[in-house]
């Protein structure tokens, strides 16, 4: 209960809103409920009226009955509309909020999750907790009606009312022993049906490479294994549900045969007239119905509180850790940062950066070199804070970037990657989501500078085709590029380039390598590239290797100094001969 109680309090920050469509809602349940109770007592009046020939008291009874149920419409009719608003708009609410939440996790923790466990609990469990004060008002509302008309069998009867009393606590004692059974094997199935789907999110992302590799099988394979375990812990569930149901359905029928036994003892008794009689038997079907009610509302109580807990733990669980950053704000850095003594490891099992220390000044250009897997890239990752060192500090411009806030970092520093992510909208869009209010000169001027612009212009919409989800309809460079134009027009103090020039063919390499340059000295820029060629100007190399900088100089000092490096340079020169 007091679990319900907390809950129902977190939801209820997203709903209060509606708090008048709520009150509305309540009410026109209230006047049904009130209708619900007299109607039945006015057509046992009709029924009695009817056995002793008063037909005008027949002909009254049946008008008010007629308007009482139109009213009864109109109130349900409202009470429909107002509830189905109030839905959207806290679904809305919640999946905003949670949707939020998601964004401000730490990479590591996104990193050992899969991509299920968030689609689930963005789509699924918000939409149960939205629904909760929709579904206290209608089941708590025929509960409370078949409430009123247990109290109308006590009026009439107090023999048929215990009855009815032991009858209605055995079913719900049989419901109540379903719910939790139900409850166990649902978290399970939710478990696993966060597993199924963010597997079914990998297939649709790497559709061409499992064409590609000829793997459809093994992955169908897998998938169709998931599935069915899936299916089996959905089939579980639903045996929960037909064996208890199979159960109480017996027991109601035990039930109403008892009944009519006693009705019938009780008439022949004289202690119940036969009218009454009639009355309560008609009234049974809904008596045996506020335990379908109260079932009811347990499983979507239990539903509820286990969809909360599970938002819960994203919003404020200790195993979904939230980033965290400073206070300090900075709208323009000068672009230098330092890394003193910084020792890294995605996992307890590697040191992927080993007490490593250097200092990169405003405007200088900077190249990251050494082994695939050596750790250049991660470099870039701790700088944007997208993971929190274990050990040593990070400086922009002198500050720990543990004191910046988040748009002081990444509202400074742009990444440019090998496998850029390009959103499903224009490639107008595309570009302006880095800056809102893009002029089309400095779009052109962008894409001009990425070699992109006459591709574009070929396009039938020009700057406004639609490129696909993850920009399908775009080739490996043509991504680059558009990646390249965004940082162009974002144009932050400092840009890193990871490989960004990897999908491009040796002209259109040298363009854009004219374009960076052309960036240099006003900005800070890092690049790591696999072809040393393209990085031979910069200002200064860093070797890395298995997380330490072994060597650092300009191209022409370590190719002097550095055997390593000379092989790797030399190693180059013959691949391209
Ligand atoms: P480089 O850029 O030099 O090729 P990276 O910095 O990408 O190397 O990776 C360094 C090491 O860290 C590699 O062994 C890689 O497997 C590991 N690694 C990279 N990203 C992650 C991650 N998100 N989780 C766990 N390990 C990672």
């Amino acid at each position: 209960m007091k679990e319900l109680w907390s809950n129902l309090k977190f939801a209820w920050n997203y709903a209060k809103d509606q708090k008048k469509r709520i009150f509305f809602y309540i009410l026109c349940n209230i006047i049904s409920i009130i209708i619900s109770i007299f109607v039945p007592i006015l057509s046992a009046r009709v029924i009695v009226d009817l056995t002793s020939n008063k037909f005008q008291q027949v002909i009254y009874i049946s008008i008010v009955i007629f308007l009482v149920e139109i009213v009864r419409n109109l109130t349900r009719y409202f009470a429909s509309k107002n509830s189905q608003v109030v839905y959207r708009e806290t679904f809305s609410k919640i999946q905003y909020s949670l949707g939020s939440e998601i964004l401000k996790l730490e990479n590591k923790c996104v990193d050992n999750n899969s991509s299920g466990v968030f689609i689930q609990r963005l789509t699924n469990d918000t939409s149960k907790i939205a629904e909760i004060f929709n579904v206290l008002n209608r089941y708590l509302g025929n509960i409370i009606t078949n409430i009123g008309i247990f109290s109308a069998i006590y009026l009439i009867n107090k023999t048929a009312f215990c009855y009815l009393l032991v009858m209605v606590l055995i079913l719900y004692l049989v419901e109540h022993k379903k719910v939790s059974e139900f409850y166990k094997k649902d978290k399970v199935f939710r478990e696993k049906n966060e597993k199924v789907s963010g597997f079914i999110g990998e297939l649709v992302r790497g559709m061409r490479d499992i064409k590609m590799l000829d793997a459809e099988e093994s992955f169908m394979a897998e998938l169709d294994t998931r599935i069915i375990d899936l299916n089996k812990q959905r089939y579980a569930m639903s045996s929960v549900d037909r064996n208890y149901g199979l159960l109480r359905d017996c027991l109601i029928d035990f039930l109403d045969t008892g009944m009519i036994f006693l009705l019938i003892y009780l008439v022949v008794k004289n202690d119940l007239a036969i009218a009454n009689a009639l009355v309560i038997h008609n009234y049974m079907g809904r008596v045996t119905s506020i335990v379908n009610w109260v079932s009811l509302l347990m499983e979507k109580v239990k539903d509820f509180n286990l969809s909360s807990t599970r938002i819960f733990e994203i919003i404020n669980g200790d195993e979904f850790k939230k980033e965290s950053f400073g206070q300090k704000h900075i709208t323009k850095i000068n672009g230098d940062f330092e890394f003193f003594n910084v020792t890294f490891s995605y996992n307890e099992e590697k040191k992927i950066l080993d007490d490593i220390s250097f200092k990169v000044n405003a405007n200088e250009t900077v190249a990251f070199v050494g082994k695939s897997g050596a750790g250049k890239s991660t470099i870039f990752s701790l700088l944007c804070k997208m993971y929190d060192i274990d050990s040593g500090k990070i400086t922009i411009d002198g500050i720990d970037i543990k004191e910046l806030d988040r748009k002081t970092i990444r509202g400074n520093i742009t990444i440019i990657n090998q496998n850029p992510y390009i959103f499903n909208l224009s490639i107008r869009d595309n570009l302006r989501l880095v800056k809102e209010d893009l002029t089309e000169k400095e779009m052109i001027k962008a894409c001009k500078m990425a070699c992109l612009h006459e591709f574009v212009e070929k396009l039938p919409n020009g700057y406004d085709t639609i490129i696909g989800e993850g920009g399908v309809s775009l080739s490996g460079g043509q991504r680059q590029r558009l990646a390249i134009a965004r940082a162009f027009v974002q144009k932050t103090e400092i840009i890193l380039f990871d490989e960004a020039t990897s999908a491009l063919d040796n002209e259109t390499q040298a363009s854009i390598q004219k374009a960076i340059e052309n960036l240099q000295k006003d900005y800070t820029i890092l690049i790591i590239a696999h072809r040393l060629s393209t990085i031979i100007n910069s200002d200064r190399i860093l070797f890395i290797d298995e997380g330490k900088i072994k060597a650092q100089g300009t191209h022409q000092q370590l190719l002097k100094n550095n055997k390593e490096y000379k092989q790797l340079y030399e190693a180059e020169l013959k691949k391209d001969n």
